[in-house]
């Protein structure tokens, strides 16, 4: 597995050597090879063959023979000397391009025929002019010579440095190619047109020199030339044929020619190898110093040098034994950026962190002390024995005298005897600082530390112990305020709600009987405005006063409003005890309140509830049946009132209806149930009375009685009455034609503008005829406004719809308006009926209704009809109709249907 380092140490690597390889294609380091392959041509001498040897026309010979050029007879002369000495091949580099003095040039021929073709001429070729940019001029030697020669080529060319380093094999000129100097005397022609580089590892010293003078002063040895090539050439400066070669330095141009001939004959020309091979050097280098000397600095640089140093001989060796050059130069900037990144990189990992590291640690020993000597708490850190080894400036604030600080006792003990097991977390002292008495609060944690220690000897751990207090003395004062405040009506200095509630919980524990009272302040609005708010303020605190002071055995008053107080009776009570403490109460609250200059009246009313010991009621229901009877008690003007269950759960239950009616509309929680209603004579089903119920999925069915009077007080009963028609009219239309349908209306509906029209709607919308319907009207509303209702009614019985009269007999009829009125028929309450047996006064009564209803052309229905009996006595006095459970208890429609289109009779 390659770990992600390892992968990054590789592709470093190949980035190196991909970028030397890419420099190398590019040129960059073909100087610098240059360069180290000079170096180790210098470092390895080589000597000549000496098989060639050069004739050098130096300064002694010019001396001797006198200005240049010379005649070419003394060419012929040295010529014909070397013929003599029996010298192989000779090469004369001079110019015989032109012609000279007649008996040299003539002299010149002889010798070059004495030859026999062992002589090659200098060709060469040269710029017309100095431009550079103008044409070559080719220097040839006249054909005189020419065809009693070789001709050889002399041209060499320099580099960019103007050093002489390649060598040409031969070269197209005059449109014949010639073979180079080097390639005559060698006797290698090579390929052609190529060019080689000269080695320059052979010694120039080493080639043997004859000056021309000597020899043709005749003081050369045979074997200094006999089976020798020999090349004549300029070797004095003033003959200007000098040049540059690396290694050497500046040299006869001959002598070039030498050393090139030489390099040809032995094979010693240098070869390169692929710079491809040195990145791949350079890599295994890498890869090498990578897995020895793992990123430490100093083995990475040693071990890249000693790497190159390696190399270095390697390639010297190489180039001593195969003369190839090995391109190292790509190694240097390869090694070096290698070493270079991974000493950073160590650095980077070791000394820049560790650099850093310190550089943090001072940080944050500053950090800390800034800390110390802002923080508001006061710091102290302690010493084994107790002495203070660091404050914060705060800690002088609070404990500094004089100098020092001087840390109570007290407080100073806890700090020695804390053991570190005690529970953490702050805590308070009280403590005399300064003179003055202030409350503290303080935390104090353990550490142990390492201290820096020269001793050799045992643990050099210490414990030190910190100290953070704060002054806490207005805080805590401000916390009673608010607690207080919390707690308590700050204008009144009563309780509020919810800590009243708290006692009373507490109180209602002990399970013993006893009574929450509430007092409500009846004209305290008009006390406020007449007399002012501060008498206003002023009597609430007399009233709590006088609450507080009234009996040993009350709680503490509370406020729960801005006119209500409450106390519950501390101590074990009876019932009669708490009537007659309130009745007391109520008589001690009333007395008149003498403020500065004013007397105030007040009314007041009280509620209580007394509490049967060991009860199971909370402390804010039984604070609500108190208020609860309060309220009842302002319902009816009563000043004191006692809790009575039944009402509340009345109430209780009024209220549940009174929340859940509407959406039960909307939910379709209503249903329509019909009571028949039968013609008493003949038996037979002449209508039923629809009457509503509430199928609720909480309250289970809710009969009329129980939420017709809520929703009249709410005014849902005029949407519910309008449901109750529409719903009644279009079962009515179900029913056989003969049959009408009673629907009850009550007072709010009918007093509405518009009643008329909207039955009138409702019956065209449904498609019931008019006559069909009855309305029911009670008696009692009639002792409302007399006149809107007749109207309306009288509108709709002009429609043809008739009314019943209600509950006949519960209410105070006048015969005055019962003769003005569109009645059809009068329904006399169920409690005659029900009650005709046993009342005997209730027959007469009847018999009243009877004459009356036969006067006044109204037919007479008796409800409430449970008994044979009272249908026998009912028949007798001739009444007309019928309605009660001897006939039918009212039922759904569906029962109905089946009723009517069954028997016609029952009777
Ligand atoms: P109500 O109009 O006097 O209706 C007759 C009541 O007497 C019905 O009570 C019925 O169930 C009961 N009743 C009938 N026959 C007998 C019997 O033989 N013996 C006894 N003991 N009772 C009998 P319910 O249904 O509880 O209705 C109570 C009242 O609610 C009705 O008195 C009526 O005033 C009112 N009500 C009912 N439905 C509606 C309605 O849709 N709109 C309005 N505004 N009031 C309605
Ligand atoms: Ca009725
Ligand atoms: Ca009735």
């Amino acid at each position: 597995m390659i770990n992600r380092q390892k992968l990054r140490n590789l592709t470093v690597i190949a980035s190196i050597c991909l970028a030397v390889l890419a420099a190398g294609a590019a040129g960059l380091f073909n100087g610098w090879n240059r360069s180290l392959g000079d170096i180790r041509m210098a470092l390895s001498p080589t000597p000549s063959t000496g098989k060639i040897v050069f004739v050098a026309v130096d300064a002694r010979s010019l001396a001797a023979v006198g200005a240049w050029p010379w005649s070419r007879s003394v060419h012929a002369d040295l010529l014909n000397r070397l013929i003599d000495l029996g010298a192989g091949d000779i090469l004369l580099d001079f110019d015989f391009a032109f012609p000279a003095d007649i008996p040299g040039d003539a002299a010149l021929e002889q010798a070059l025929d004495r030859a026999g073709g062992s002589v090659y001429l200098a060709v060469f070729e040269q710029n017309a002019d100095l431009s550079d940019t103008g044409s070559r001029h080719r220097n040839l030697p006249l054909d005189r010579f020419a065809t009693r020669s070789w001709p050889a080529l002399v041209n060499v060319e320099t580099d960019a440095t103007g050093l002489v380093r390649d060598y040409p094999v031969g070269a197209e000129l005059a449109g014949s190619y010639l073979p180079s100097a080097a390639a005559m005397l060698a006797n290698d022609f090579g390929t052609e047109g190529t060019s080689f580089e000269i080695n320059f590892s052979i010694a120039p010293g080493s080639i043997p020199v004859i000056s021309a003078i000597d020899l043709l002063n005749g003081s050369v040895p045979l074997d200094a030339i006999s089976g020798k090539s020999v090349v004549v050439g300029a070797s004095a400066v003033e003959l200007a044929d000098q040049l540059a070669i690396p290694v050497h330095g500046i040299v006869p141009g001959p002598l070039i020619h030498i050393l090139a001939a030489e390099t040809l004959s032995r094979s010693l020309s240098p070869g390169w190898l692929r710079t491809e091979w040195v990145t791949l050097m350079l890599a295994v280098c890498c890869l090498l110093l990578q897995s020895v000397a793992r990123n430490r600095a100093k083995a990475t640089l040693i071990g890249g040098a000693i790497g190159l140093a390696a190399i270095e001989a390697c390639a010297m060796v190489s180039f001593h034994a195969a003369t190839l050059h090995v391109p190292t130069a790509q190694l240097y900037p390869g090694l070096a950026a290698y070493c270079l990144w991974s000493v950073l990189r160590t650095l980077n990992a070791s000394q820049l962190l560790l650099v850093r590291a310190n550089g943090e640690a001072q940080n944050t020993l500053r950090l800390l002390e800034r800390v110390l000597d802002d923080s508001t708490d006061s710091i102290i850190v302690f010493s084994e024995d107790g002495t203070v080894l660091r404050h914060s400036a705060s800690a002088r604030d609070l404990f500094g005298v004089d100098t020092h600080l001087d840390i109570p006792a007290p407080l100073l003990r806890r700090v020695m005897t804390d053991a570190s097991d005690t529970p953490k977390g702050t805590r308070l002292i009280d403590l005399t600082l300064k003179g003055a008495t202030r409350t503290l609060e303080y935390q104090i944690s353990y550490s142990e530390l390492d201290l820096p220690s020269d001793s050799r000897r045992g643990s050099d751990r210490t414990r030190i112990a910190t100290l953070v207090a704060r002054d806490v003395t207005e805080i805590q004062e401000q916390e009673r305020h608010i607690a207080y405040l919390s707690n308590y009506d700050e204008r009144s200095g009563a309780l509020r709600r919810n800590a009243f509630l708290t006692l009373l919980e507490m109180r209602l524990a002990q399970g013993t009987s006893t009574a929450i009272l509430v007092v409500a302040l009846d004209r305290l609005k008009t006390i406020n405005v007449t007399l002012g708010r501060d008498v206003g303020d002023a009597v609430i605190r007399a009233v709590v006063q006088r609450l507080e002071g009234s009996d040993r055995m009350l709680s503490a008053p509370a406020r729960l409003s801005g006119t209500q107080f409450a106390v519950f009776v501390e101590s074990n009570v009876t019932r009669k005890d708490a009537d007659r403490l309130a009745a007391s109460i109520l008589d001690l609250l009333s007395q008149a309140y003498r403020l500065h200059e004013a007397v105030a009246h007040i009314g007041l009313c009280i509620g209580y509830r007394y509490v049967e010991a060991a009860t199971d009621l909370t402390a804010s229901l039984a604070l609500e049946h108190a208020e609860e009877a309060l309220d009842t008690a302002k319902l009816h003007g009563k000043r004191l009132t006692s809790f009575d269950p039944s009402a509340w759960q009345m109430q209780r239950q009024a209220r549940r209806i009174e929340s859940a009616m509407e959406a039960a509309l909307e939910q379709g929680e209503f249903q329509l149930h019909y009571q028949p209603q039968l013609c008493l004579a003949s038996g037979r089903l002449i209508g039923a009375e629809a009457l509503i119920r509430w199928n609720s999925p909480e309250l289970g069915t809710v009969y009329p009685d129980a939420f017709i009077d809520i929703a009249e007080t709410t005014g849902f009963i005029v949407e519910l009455g309008r449901w109750s028609l529409e719903r009644a009219a279009q079962d009515a239309l179900r029913l056989p034609a003969d049959l009408a349908v009673a629907v009850n209306v009550s007072g709010i509906q009918i007093m509405r503008d518009g009643f008329a029209s909207e039955v009138e709607a409702i019956l065209s919308k449904v498609g019931l005829p008019p006559e069909r319907l009855c309305l029911e009207l009670t008696e009692t509303v009639l002792l409302t406004s007399v006149s809107t209702i007749l109207e309306t009614m009288q509108d709709l019985n002009f429609l043809g719809l008739t009314w019943a009269l209600d509950d006949f007999g519960t209410g105070f009829s006048s015969l005055a308006y019962l003769s003005r009125m569109p009645l059809d028929k009068i329904k006399l309450d169920k409690s005659f009926t029900l009650n005709l047996e046993e009342d005997p006064t209730v027959r007469p009564i009847l018999q009243a209704t009877s004459d009356l209803c036969q006067n006044l052309g109204f037919k007479l229905l008796c409800e409430g009809v449970e008994t044979e009996t009272q249908l026998d006595i009912l028949r007798a006095e001739r009444c007309a109709e019928g309605q009660g459970y001897l006939f039918g208890r009212p039922m759904p429609i569906n029962q109905l249907l089946i009723r009517a289109s069954g028997t016609a009779s029952t009777a």
